[in-house]
């Protein structure tokens, strides 16, 4: 435990798209310098334009600079930049990259590297959480396999059938769902261990392997906690991400239909428990899956700020962004757990320039128009502007959008209303699949699993034709936004005279709806 308080007057944000731009805000709001990286492709995005410098690392793939941590900590001591956050993903489970952050003096804005790597690697963070007293998914580390990367059938079976089937093959190291394989029978367990392993060593390095009951039809349930150098532990309560594609969330929401109070109250005091038993310091979150009966076993822990954090915001009216600098300079947590309560109910959806109508493959291109929507309780969290363009370099999520409300039934209705505002043209975008998941009688029920949208929404299609026509009117569309944009003639009466281009296009499509 590390009290001591370390002054943090200027924060570089270690990240691009909109979790740079929500860090940005949270240090302006504190009063802090802010200096961005980007890569060559990002000179003029958002988060490099709105910090007070930006300074640009190399080419714009990751591996040549937003994963560049030695030019990152150079250019926190070219700026003289006394903190780094790492915001979610590149940089920020990187155990190597705290250290070296704390070996130059400078604040690494998250638990320590002995806590991220710990957590990292998830058979180590299941034997913690048990000797925590934290249920953990029932399963095995399996054996190494031999030099030739194939597994002794034997010890395999001798592991797997303790465990029993189905099961799920998962890489130690694993993350973003990689390197996992759900095993049916015994048949199979071999082959999808060696798989598995094979996998998690191209994308991971490290093709350690094990294997947990899959459990049939769970909920993923998460809790937010929060820790400080004073050893106070806190939780925010929990986030329900249910809704996923391959393993990847698309829409979550707090709190979660599935819990009752006293099911709340006692997963609330696991993730405490398990945060207490790494002494954690900043924002964390410990998932759980929860199953049919209400039982509920830990996943693993994320030692970063989760993309979804908005829908933990919304309900408890706390800022977690403003709290974990406040924590990582060394003050007391914020809060008290008496403090923290949960009012109304939130949903965020991530809005991806995909296609769901081929293999959601992303939609490259430039963001011809884009309004967002606003109004009472919608929140947009983005990283782009109309005119920017969707690359293959990065993810292509172009904003969460998230809403809050008194109740559920109010929060998807707020939910769909925002969505049919928020015409984007030039990319294809997954608006429709969003809109399909809320109109499913299911979701609107609360009955959700993780095999949600396979079972609902398998081949989806949105029935609309037309695509060419549209992209065609998309363009037109967008000529006088663009031209008033970057400063062209174009008056502001030559805009299109509907409220929703979004519509227009939808009645477009729909000749018979108009
Ligand atoms: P990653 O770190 O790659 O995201 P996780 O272990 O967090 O992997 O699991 C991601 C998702 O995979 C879960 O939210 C759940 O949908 C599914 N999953 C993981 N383990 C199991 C399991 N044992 N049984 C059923 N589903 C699982």
């Amino acid at each position: 435990m590390n009290a001591a308080r370390r002054e943090i007057r200027t924060v570089l944000v270690a990240n691009r798209g909109e979790i740079a731009v929500r860090v940005v805000r949270a240090c302006r709001e504190l009063g802090l310098g802010v200096v961005a990286v980007c890569s060559e492709a990002d000179r003029h995005a958002a988060h490099a334009e709105l910090a007070d410098r930006a300074i640009v690392l190399g080419p714009p793939e990751p591996a040549a600079s937003y994963l560049r941590g030695d030019l990152i900590l150079a250019a926190a001591r070219q700026a003289g930049a006394d903190a780094i956050h790492p915001g979610y993903g590149f940089l920020a489970e990187n155990a190597g990259f705290a250290e070296a952050c704390a070996e130059a003096g400078i604040v690494f804005i998250g638990p320590s590297p002995a806590v991220i790597r710990a957590m990292g690697e998830k058979t180590a963070a299941r034997a913690l959480m048990e000797k925590a007293g934290v249920p953990v998914v029932p399963g095995a580390l399996l054996p190494a396999p031999g030099p030739n990367g194939s597994f002794a059938p034997e010890a395999v079976h001798e592991v797997c059938d303790r465990v029993g089937y189905p099961l799920m093959v998962k890489a130690a190291f694993g993350g973003g769902g990689k390197g996992m394989r759900l095993v049916p029978d015994r048949a199979q367990v071999v082959a999808a261990c060696e798989g598995a392993a094979r996998e998690a060593r191209g994308a991971f390095g490290d093709g350690t392997v094990y294997v947990e009951k899959y459990l049939a039809r769970p909920r993923h349930v998460e809790f937010q906690v929060f820790g400080d150098s004073h050893g106070n532990v806190v939780h925010l309560f929990e986030r329900e991400c249910s809704i996923q594609r391959r393993h990847q969330k698309i829409i979550e929401e707090s709190p979660s239909p599935a819990l009752d109070a006293d099911l709340r109250a006692r997963m609330g005091a696991a993730a405490v428990a398990a945060a207490r038993a790494v002494r954690y310091e900043g924002a964390g979150t410990i998932e759980f899956l929860v199953d049919q009966g209400g039982g509920f076993y830990f996943l693993e822990m994320n030692t970063r700020l989760q993309v979804e954090h908005p829908v933990t915001e919304l309900v408890t009216g706390q800022d977690l962004v403003c709290a974990q600098i406040l924590v990582a300079g060394g003050a007391a947590l914020p809060w008290r757990q008496e403090d923290l309560a949960v009012r109304g109910h939130a949903i965020e959806c991530r809005v991806y320039a995909e296609d769901p109508e081929n293999g959601f493959l992303p939609s490259l291109g430039r963001l011809l128009l884009l309004r967002e929507p606003t109004g009472p309780g919608v929140r947009v969290d983005s990283g782009v502007r109309q005119g920017d363009e969707v690359t293959l370099h990065y993810d292509p999520m172009i904003a969460k959008l998230s809403v809050h409300a008194h109740d559920r039934p109010a929060a998807i209705a707020r939910m769909a209303a925002a969505l049919r505002g928020y015409p984007i043209l030039g990319v294809t975008t997954n608006h429709e699949y969003l809109l399909a998941v809320l109109a499913t009688p299911a979701f609107g029920a609360g009955r959700l699993h993780t095999g949600f949208l396979d079972e609902h929404l398998p081949g989806w299609h949105s029935g609309r034709e037309g695509s060419a026509a549209v992209a065609l009117l998309a363009a037109a569309a967008a000529e006088p936004e663009r031209a008033s944009r970057t400063g062209g003639a174009a008056p502001r009466a030559a805009a299109p005279a509907v409220d929703s281009p979004w519509d227009r296009l939808g009645r477009f499509r729909h000749p018979g709806l108009g």
